[in-house]
């Protein structure tokens, strides 16, 4: 007799043993006589275990390779690890372990977890990122997207992270104005000189391709969308009306209301402001009073509702449309960082503008009218007319009592600011529709040199330089003679160097080893100071999924070729990961692949053509942290209920796409379910049984045959949340289900040999069964398949066809009484439930003709056999 315990430790060590022994298990090499299928889950950072959130994640990805192996793809599934980063710098101060000990220690941890796991990643082609052979590569692109101009050093504002001691990029700032890394430290700003890739040049690009990424979440690409933030305007300068007066370019959406501006206003950081405020040191003590308002509203994340304050410089600038001079302001809501740190302000067409000119007293001045008020435009075209002269000689309180004058409408009905109307008081503009005087006006603007239409985008320029020491070392080195040099591609790697003293202050640690920040200029042999330093981590998952491809080029980031197969026109065919990515590593990923195609070393246009964002897991309804103490830990699950119960709970609790709300007993349930089925094997599998491997015979009994549409409806469902939207929990209910009938079968037969399932069907639904579990748990899969008598790869079994026919229900005949007379008969499948019988029963045309208008007193279905109504 054999042990009916299952005991999963035992069982995984085994396998886990095989496996490791045989490391082509998983391998795949491109071959055009298959087709492909590059399943990926995103790489981990290696902080030191894995969490349940990454358990989750890759088995999802897991039980997708394993099914499409099983369906005869060429399936491609490595893994690797993004390991550069601050937590491997903190590790060095607080515990003094060097950052590259510290990292390798945890990346040994976590491979093991996953290899204990069972997840079959084709570890041939591990990347890890802090690897030179690999971030040589980072550093090659930085002087590839050097030479086309698409990396350059700007000094400018910038987001620096107290805590981080670093700069960090417009994506890495969260919830208007923290640390995405710390969700309560907020980002200062800090003028500093940086490196930029120009991630703009491909803005219009990457908008429009979100709308070919039809198998990403809508709201992935919402928020890609939002955060590209296109808008389309025009551009016009304004000068301002001193000698040799400066030039202020506005950056307008509506540029037909322009005749209606009756203010510019500045940022307070933008240079003109600066250079008013040089030469007067009384409205430099109110700027300066604007600009710690401002800054107190980012400090605080809340830019949006600042309490408008402004101040006039006395200064006019001049409308280049009418010749009309108006106040020059600078107001504390105005960004430098925003369009051009400058706007002309039409308080009769915008909520923000009409509100701050209330405040201030500032004229109101109405251009559009709504659909069909054509009638007043040309009375009013000549008061505007009149004023725009008499404004010329006029100073500000002058303008307004003019303005007052000509309101075509009562003040309370502004601000107007749709597009739904037409200009009036808009010189040879009047007349026209908004839109289309957005056109005309913009043409307009750049025939006489004075402005053009255009296109802003709310999406910046990368900033990549980090003064931190765990990162690639950018490959630019500063000569006195020649300024900035890029180190020749024949000298990459530039190594970072292991001995290095890390602290959190005083900039980049790499400065303070000279044998790294001393080198010799590229161009003369001079001495020279190297960039000190490093790249944001962002830059080494821009393109690690390529490498994968050709994991041990050390002539190229990899073969065009090799990584065409794997990528095909479309990209990566199913990418899964967080939804924490949706901005971060999503744009910057999609900007490097547009930069690569530039460059002629891939086709696609895109990396992914598929994504699915998994839902958190949290416990006891809050996410898991320390802090809360409310972590689980996937070696202590492992440990008592094995890596098959584990993972396979992740896939049960609920839709993959939802948050999980962890119950440990809910493991113990799947641990139980499991051991229910090797017990149903342990009893039943007999390989030696003669008609074991003979055809299932087509004449069974009603028993037996239920067993079998069990078993291909049980096919149907699962195959078919594969297909569709990898509802596993359903599928593994399905599968329950089966085992539940299985047990149920199994008692009756005890009880009436006579009905006994037949030896080959028994056969069948046991090696189907198994195959049913080998995506979602691969260890027991491979245990019981060996039981059966069955030698071949389980990854290489191909997954059944179900037969529709046999998962059809047997149809059955009802008949239908009322009032104890038959007055029709149902055809309805076997199992249909009551309601639905008699739901269908009423529904019967003859059955109504004798129910209508009568009050049924009683409804009688007798299972299978009758239904009848009792009506009055
Ligand atoms: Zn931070
Ligand atoms: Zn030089």
């Amino acid at each position: 007799m054999r042990d009916e315990r299952y005991n999963a430790q035992q069982i995984e060590e085994k396998w886990s043993a095989r496996w490791q022994q045989d490391p082509s298990l998983y391998a795949a090499e491109p071959d055009s006589t298959k087709q492909k299928y590059y399943v990926l889950e995103m790489l981990p950072y290696p902080s030191g275990a894995l969490h349940m959130g990454h358990v989750r994640n890759y088995a999802i990805g897991d039980a997708l390779a394993r099914y499409m192996w099983m369906n005869g793809y060429n399936v491609l599934h490595p893994m690797g690890w993004d390991s550069f980063g601050l937590p491997a710098e903190n590790a060095a101060i607080s515990a003094n372990v060097p950052p590259r000990e510290w990292t390798l220690r945890n990346i040994a941890n976590m491979k093991a977890q996953m290899k204990r796991l069972g997840f079959a990643y084709d570890w041939s082609r591990e990347v890890t990122t802090c690897f030179p052979e690999y971030y040589k590569w980072n550093q090659w692109f930085f002087l590839k997207l050097y030479e086309r101009g698409l990396a350059y050093r700007k000094k400018s504002n910038v987001n620096w992270c107290p805590k981080c001691a670093t700069v960090l990029a417009n994506e890495q700032v969260v919830n208007d104005g923290y640390c995405w890394r710390h969700e309560d430290t907020l980002v200062e700003q800090r003028e500093l000189e940086q490196w930029f890739l120009r991630t703009t040049q491909y803005a219009d690009e990457l908008l429009r391709d979100l709308d070919r990424l039809s198998g990403w979440p809508e709201k992935v690409r919402t928020m890609q969308r939002n955060w590209i933030g296109r808008s389309e305007g025009t551009l016009v300068d304004f000068h301002l009306d001193y000698a040799g007066g400066d030039v202020i370019t506005v950056f307008t959406t509506r540029v037909d209301t322009i005749y209606g501006a009756t203010s510019v206003q500045l940022a307070p950081e933008h240079p003109i402001t600066q250079e008013l405020t040089a030469l007067d040191p009384e409205l430099c003590r109110k700027v300066d009073q604007l600009v710690a308002e401002q800054k107190k509203a980012k400090d605080a994340g809340d830019i949006t509702n600042i309490e408008k304050h402004g101040v006039n410089t006395g200064h006019l600038a001049v409308n280049p449309y009418n010749g009309e001079r108006v106040p020059l302001w600078v107001a504390n809501y105005i960004l430098m960082d925003y369009g051009t740190g400058a706007i002309m302000s039409v308080p009769a067409h915008d909520e923000r503008d009409y509100e701050f000119a209330r405040k201030y007293g500032i004229a109101i001045k109405q251009v559009i009218v709504p659909h069909g008020r054509v009638g007043r435009t040309f009375l009013s075209d000549q008061a505007s007319n009149q004023i725009s002269s008499a404004e010329r000689s006029s100073d500000n309180p002058a303008l307004m009592e003019v303005e007052g004058n000509v309101r075509t409408t009562q003040p309370e009905e502004l601000p107007f600011t749709t597009l739904n109307g037409r200009l009036i008081n808009s010189g040879q503009f009047s007349g026209l529709s908004c839109e289309d005087a957005i056109q005309k006006m913009s043409a307009y603007a750049e025939q006489h040199n004075f402005g053009k239409a255009t296109v802003t985008y709310r999406l910046k320029d990368w900033g990549i330089s980090r003064q931190r020491y765990w990162g690639t070392p950018i490959p630019m080195v500063y000569c006195d003679r020649h300024g900035i040099v890029p180190v020749s591609e024949k000298d990459l790697p530039v190594i970072l160097p292991d001995k290095v003293e890390i602290t959190l202050t005083g900039g980049s640690p790499l400065q303070r080893v000279p044998e790294f920040s001393n080198t010799t200029c590229p161009k003369c042999g001079g001495p020279a100071r190297r960039e000190t330093d490093t790249m944001d981590t962002f830059v080494d998952s821009s393109w690690y999924f390529y490498r994968y491809t050709d994991a041990h080029n050390d002539k190229a980031p990899f073969d065009s070729k090799i990584a065409g197969y794997w990528f095909g026109d479309p990209g990566i065919d199913q990418y899964i990961g967080g939804v924490e990515h949706a901005i971060l590593h999503l744009i910057y990923s999609r900007f490097w692949t547009k930069f690569m195609r530039d460059i002629g070393l891939i086709k696609n246009d895109e990396p992914v053509e598929r994504l699915f964002t998994q839902g958190m897991i949290i416990k006891g309804g809050a996410k898991m942290s320390k802090s809360l103490g409310n972590v689980v830990s996937p070696d202590e699950m492992v440990e008592r209920y094995g890596g098959d119960s584990t993972r396979m709970y992740t896939l049960f609790a609920t839709s993959p796409d939802r948050e999980l709300d962890w119950q440990d007993e809910g493991v113990a349930g799947i641990y139980r379910f499991l051991g229910k089925v090797y017990r149903f094997v342990v009893r039943n599998a007999d390989p030696d049984d003669p008609s074991w491997n003979s055809p299932v015979p087509s004449d069974l009994s009603p028993e037996a045959r239920s067993i079998q549409r069990k078993l291909h409806q049980t096919f149907k469902r699962v195959s078919t949340d594969f297909q569709g939207r990898w509802h596993f929990n359903t599928s593994i209910a399905a599968i329950m289900e089966l085992v539940n009938e299985l047990y149920a079968a199994d008692d009756r037969v005890a009880r009436t040999p006579s009905s006994a399932i037949p030896v080959p069907l028994l056969a069948d639904v046991q090696r189907k069964l198994v195959l049913l579990l080998a995506p979602f748990a691969p260890y027991l899969a491979h245990e019981l398949w060996e039981m059966l008598g069955e030698h071949s790869n389980l990854l290489k079994e191909p997954w059944p066809k179900f037969d529709s026919e046999l998962a059809k229900e047997d149809e059955i005949e009802i008949p239908v009484q009322v009032n104890g007379k038959l007055r029709g008969k149902i055809v309805v499948p076997a199992g249909t439930s009551e309601p639905e019988v008699i739901a269908k029963a009423l529904a019967d045309e003859k059955v109504q003709s004798h129910v209508a208008g009568k009050d049924i007193v009683k409804r009688i279905y007798v299972p299978g056999k009758l239904v009848s109504f009792v009506v009055r």
